[in-house]
């Protein structure tokens, strides 16, 4: 009697795999087809969750449960979203506030955000996943510093549990108001206390540090001149305490040095290392204007840093400069930033701003797609402390996966390298994305059952919280 045949749950064939992101020059797929990071042609196993093997199509696959033939397209990594602020899609190109300056910005916008509710968190939270997944994204922290009331990050959890989504919460904080001298008013700040009881209360009902996790939670005062320097630093000794990551905006805006110099006589980074912040549990939204010395300082005590294209370009400051931070060994991932100051919750999209900026301020050669895949995928999974499991798809990973789909107009006479093909043509976006082995876009369409009901809803909590009816 022949032996029972296993049976993985899902098999895809017929694909151009991207195991791991990596390499740049002319010579950069044919490198990474000799170091097998990448596979022309091949077959990748999933099961339980995770990725099982790999192979090109001269070796066996094994039998499975669901075959999905990719009909040659290109399969990656699921893109990690490291900078978000997901409520803010309900403030999303708020004409009063489309031409300031960032703290023009904020200050016309805080006062809406003060109608926060768990309904209108959940609705945006949803939102704010649909929009991420079919972009290629499977894993999103979200920066939430707004508690105008109580437990607003739980309806976020209930919000991506209910998909199935990848999900590192930020408890964000803000307690200095513009009477203690800070940015925001008095309706959207906490005290300390609240603040800190809640991170507890957060990370010991949601944070699961086990393999596989699929709700994380991080701890993230959100600005300098948003937070006192106590609570910068009690956050720091809460996050060490119960071993989770630790999340702020760091030289972001020119204005932000201004600000450090006459409130706390100090620069931004040399404040953030004060604060006891530049260790390797922290990641950093932005940091565009840390000097040369601050830079290999950071780098050096492991801090990593998320650069967020669109939001630059949109707020018109600087940008990071990516090459020379991850030339130092600091990991640099990609984040979409808030709705509000980029528009547009698209991975692809910042991947290739990423891939844009670097060349336009460096060269041509300043950047591959290989190397701006690589920041969306192991640069951000390093920012989350996350990297044996995510943003890679050898064998153990999650089973996180893009299966991009190829246009036959954009990705017309695209041959010579699906890499670069899929991110100098575009825009691409999911054709299949599937999050722990579990399929939340097929065929190019989102399988979220709340959707069709969520977007009324959000567009009646987006009017009412922009004063429009
Ligand atoms: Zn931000």
């Amino acid at each position: 009697m022949p032996p029972a045949q296993t049976h993985v749950d899902t098999l895809i064939t017929n694909a151009y795999i991207v195991l791991e992101a990596s390499g740049a020059g002319a010579d950069a797929q044919e490198q990474a087809l000799a170091a097998g990071r990448e596979i022309d042609g091949g077959w990748i196993a999933l099961d339980a969750g995770r990725v099982m093997s790999a192979g090109p199509s001269t070796q066996p696959a094994p039998a499975a449960r669901r075959v999905i033939d990719a009909g040659g397209r290109l399969v990656t990594p699921g893109l990690v979203n490291t900078h978000h602020h997901m409520y803010q899609n309900l403030t999303r190109a708020f004409a009063p506030a489309i031409n300031g300056t960032l703290f023009q910005w904020l200050t016309t916008l805080y006062p809406r955000w003060a109608a926060l509710d768990e309904e209108s968190t959940y609705l945006s939270t949803y939102v704010a996943c649909a929009e991420l997944l079919i972009s290629g994204c499977t894993t999103s922290s979200d920066h939430m510093y707004v508690h105008p009331k109580p437990n607003l990050i739980d309806a976020q959890i209930k919000a991506t549990t209910e998909i199935g989504f990848r999900f590192m919460a930020n408890r964000g904080s803000m307690t200095r108001s513009v009477e203690d001298g800070g940015l925001p008013p008095a309706s959207v700040v906490q005290d300390e206390d609240t603040i800190l009881s809640d991170s507890e209360r957060l990370i010991s009902t949601f944070h699961d540090p086990a393999p596989g996790a699929m709700t994380r939670v991080a701890l993230a005062p959100c600005s300098m001149f948003s937070v006192s320097e106590s609570i910068m630093r009690a956050t720091a000794e809460l996050a060490e305490k119960h071993d989770v990551r630790l999340h702020t905006h760091l030289a972001e805006d020119k204005d932000e040095d201004t600000y450090a110099l006459e409130v706390y006589g100090r620069r931004p980074v040399e404040y953030f290392e004060d604060v006891g912040w530049a260790t390797p549990r922290s990641w950093v939204a932005h940091y565009v204007y840390g000097n040369a010395e601050e830079n290999q300082r950071l780098a050096a005590a492991g801090v990593s840093a998320t650069q967020c294209p669109s939001s630059n370009m949109i707020l018109a400051g600087d940008t990071a400069d990516a090459q020379a931070l991850r030339s130092m060994g600091m990991p640099v991932g990609i984040g979409c930033d808030g709705s509000a100051s980029s528009d547009s919750a698209n991975l692809w999209m910042e991947t290739r701003g990423a891939m844009l900026l670097a060349r336009y301020r460096d060269g041509p050669s300043a950047m591959s797609a290989r190397e701006a895949l690589s920041m969306a995928t192991n640069g951000s999974a390093a920012n989350l402390g996350w990297v044996q499991e995510i943003g890679h798809l050898h064998p153990g990973a999650c089973a996180d996966l893009v299966i991009w789909e190829s246009s036959p107009l954009s990705q017309a006479g695209a041959l010579t390298d699906p890499v670069e093909g899929w991110l100098r043509s575009g825009p691409a976006s999911g054709w299949y994305v599937l999050v722990a082995g579990n399929p939340l876009v097929e065929s190019g369409e989102l399988k979220l059952r709340e959707l069709d009901d969520v977007l009324p809803r959000h567009a009646a909590a987006a009017a009412a919280m922009q004063g429009l009816n």
